[in-house]
This record gives C-alpha cells, sequence and structure tokens, in this order.
C-alpha cells in the first residue's frame, strides 16, 4: 500500500450520481474525493444517444454527457481517482476504504456505485449494446417508432419494459425461457392481454445477428422445451433480464433489501450508519434514470453538507 490520504467526503462512484454529488461538494468548498473503477461514467458511457436528458434538445451522447459532468466537478476542485476499493470499515470514524495501493479515509461517505444489468451472456451483446440492443426502455424506446421490438425475460422489468415499448413499436415479441412470467400478476395479466404484445414462451436467445452499421437484425431463438432453433427479425433486443447493484462491498454493513439494493431512510438517502449515504441505482430499481440518479447524488450531497456541520467536522 502507497500510504493513506483523508478527505472530508469520500463519493464512490462516477456515475450521474456520484459526479452530481462531487460538483455540489466540491462548489461547497469541501474538496472531495471521488473514487471510481477501471471504468468511468457509469451505465451511460455504455449508451449511444441520450435524448430525454433535460438541457440537451438535439440529444447528446451517453459518453460525452459523462465527461461533461467530470469536467464540471473537476473545475470546482474535485479530486477525481481510479482505483478500486476491496475493503470498508465503517465502525469508527474516521471511515476507512482501502483499495490494493492505497488507504482512504473520510469522515462522510457517499455510495453512488450503481447497477449493473445483467446480460444473457452472448458475445454479440458487448458489440451491439448501443447499436440496437440496450438493457433501457425509457432510453432508448424511443428509436423503435413503427419497429419490431423485442424483450427478453420474465420479470416484473421485462413486463414494465414490453408495455412500455408498445407506445412505439409495431410489434413487441416478448421471448421468455418458460412458459409463465415470474412478474406479478397484474403485470402479467396487463402483458397477455395487450394486442401488441406477442409472448413467445419457451424460448432462449441462442445468437444476435446484426452489425454495428445496419444495427440489431434478428436473432436465433432455441426452444427450451424442444431444442429447435427458429430466426426470428426484430429491430431492437431489449435485456430486461434484472439488474445486480454494486453493493457487496457493504453486505452485512448497511440495510439492503433482498435483492442487495441499499435501503435508505425515506425520503432521503442517510443509511443506517450516520456519516454514510447512498445515491443512484445502488439504492434505486424503480426509475433507474440518469435525472434521478444525478437527483438523489445532490441529495446526498446537501445531507453529508448539513452532517458534517452538525458534527463540526
Ligand atoms: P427478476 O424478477 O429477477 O426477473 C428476471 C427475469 O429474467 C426472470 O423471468 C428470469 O427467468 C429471467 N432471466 C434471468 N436470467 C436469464 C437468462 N440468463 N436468460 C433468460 N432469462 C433470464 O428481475 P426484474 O424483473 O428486474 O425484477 C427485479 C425486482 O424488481 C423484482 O422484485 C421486481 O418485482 C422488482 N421490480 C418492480 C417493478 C415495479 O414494481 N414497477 C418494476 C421492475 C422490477 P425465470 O423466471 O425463469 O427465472
Amino acid at each position: 500500500m502507497n500510504g493513506s490520504q483523508h478527505s472530508k467526503i469520500l463519493i464512490l462512484g462516477s456515475g450521474p450520481a456520484g459526479l452530481t454529488a462531487a460538483i455540489y461538494t466540491s462548489r461547497a468548498n469541501l474538496n472531495p474525493v471521488l473514487v471510481h473503477g477501471p471504468l468511468p461514467g457509469g451505465q451511460l458511457t455504455t449508451t449511444t444517444e441520450v435524448e430525454n436528458f433535460p438541457g440537451f434538445p438535439e440529444g447528446v451522447m451517453g459518453p460525452d454527457l459523462m465527461q461533461l459532468f467530470e469536467k464540471q466537478a473537476a473545475r470546482f476542485g474535485a479530486k477525481i481517482m481510479v482505483d478500486t476499493i476491496n475493503k470498508v470499515d465503517l465502525n469508527t470514524r474516521p471511515f476507512k476504504l482501502s483499495s490494493d495501493k492505497q488507504l482512504y479515509t473520510c469522515d462522510a461517505l457517499i455510495i453512488a456505485t450503481g447497477a449493473v444489468p445483467k446480460y444473457l451472456g452472448l458475445p454479440e451483446e458487448r458489440e451491439l449494446l448501443g447499436y440496437g440492443l440496450s438493457t433501457c426502455a425509457t432510453c432508448d424506446g424511443a428509436f423503435f417508432r413503427n419497429k419490431t421490438i423485442m424483450v427478453v425475460g420474465g420479470g416484473d422489468s421485462a413486463a414494465e419494459e414490453a408495455l412500455f415499448l408498445t407506445r412505439f413499436g409495431s410489434q413487441v415479441l416478448l421471448v421468455h425461457r418458460r412458459d409463465e412470467l415470474r412478474a406479478s400478476k397484474i403485470m402479467r395479466q396487463r402483458v397477455v392481454e395487450h394486442p401488441k404484445i406477442k409472448p413467445l414462451w419457451n424460448r432462449a436467445v441462442a445468437k444476435i445477428h446484426g452489425d454495428k452499421k445496419s444495427g440489431v437484425t434478428g436473432v436465433t431463438l432455441k426452444d427450451t422445451v424442444s431444442g429447435k432453433t427458429e430466426e426470428v427479425q426484430t429491430d431492437g433486443l431489449f435485456i430486461a433480464i434484472g439488474h445486480t447493484p454494486s453493493s457487496q462491498l457493504f453486505k452485512g454493513v448497511l440495510d439492503m433489501d433482498e435483492n442487495g439494493y441499499i435501503v435508505p431512510k425515506p425520503n432521503s438517502t442517510l443509511t443506517n450508519i450516520a456519516g454514510v449515504f447512498a445515491c443512484g441505482d445502488v439504492q434505486d430499481h424503480v426509475f433507474r434514470q440518469a435525472i434521478t440518479a444525478a437527483g438523489t447524488g445532490c441529495m446526498a450531497a446537501i445531507e453529508a453538507e448539513r452532517w458534517l456541520e452538525s458534527q463540526h467536522a
């Protein structure tokens, strides 16, 4: 280890939540240190065009938007570091977080580590993400007006995405590996009764067709009962098989729900440990939008600032 450094506020994560917290706390002269892993910018860096972030009437590329966030945080003096925290001790203050290289201590901690969508594990997914393949209907649905759209999954997320996508697509194909949805009863009913949604039961995506130039053009589906394969044309493919919140470091330390999402106190970013705040997708399985993540990042910054003031730190 190369030594230690102390900051009043340490922020983990460089998506919209973490960087907004960095903008607010640096403008409040709290000299925050923001640590992020090897892939900065969070989920927006894996999307192409973002059309629903306010202030960009012509749209903005996801990675460009995150660079602007970072530039704004750096302007006010936020120190941004690339490192992988692998150990935390929140039992005593200052809190201690360490990587293989360094020990970080802080008076207040803002956790904005986000969540990662689950993927099917097919090699084409990486290439086609942002080119017809998406994990967010709210973000990308509007690109598929009057087109055929396919959604994969059988839970509430898949049901919600499929229903939302009926606003745009001429038809929504819902591919599920069993013959019964896991989604809640009301969502199941809405899905099966919707005239635009066609469920394709007992099917798994075996291969995705397309390239960066043409986008997704279709998939090979495998019948999970008979093993037979078929080719199905689609213009868009939405993978909605769940998300994994990046909260493993805090398991057993912070209050979480059964899926590993940190549960802050109602209408706040306060966790069960005083001085530790959670914002963005690591505590939100409902909205998962850049703008809502940024909003909770702002809340965490203000709550951390007020808490530090109350501690005379
Ligand atoms: P989920 O409930 O875990 O469902 C994941 C779905 O994807 C399941 O149907 C699963 O199939 C399927 N799946 C998983 N891995 C797969 C793979 N490799 N290939 C093909 N299919 C795969 O996840 P979720 O839908 O994201 O929901 C997560 C939690 O958030 C749930 O508690 C849900 O109720 C909640 N949620 C609530 C709302 C709401 O209230 N508005 C909206 C979204 C989510 P099997 O069924 O065969 O396992």
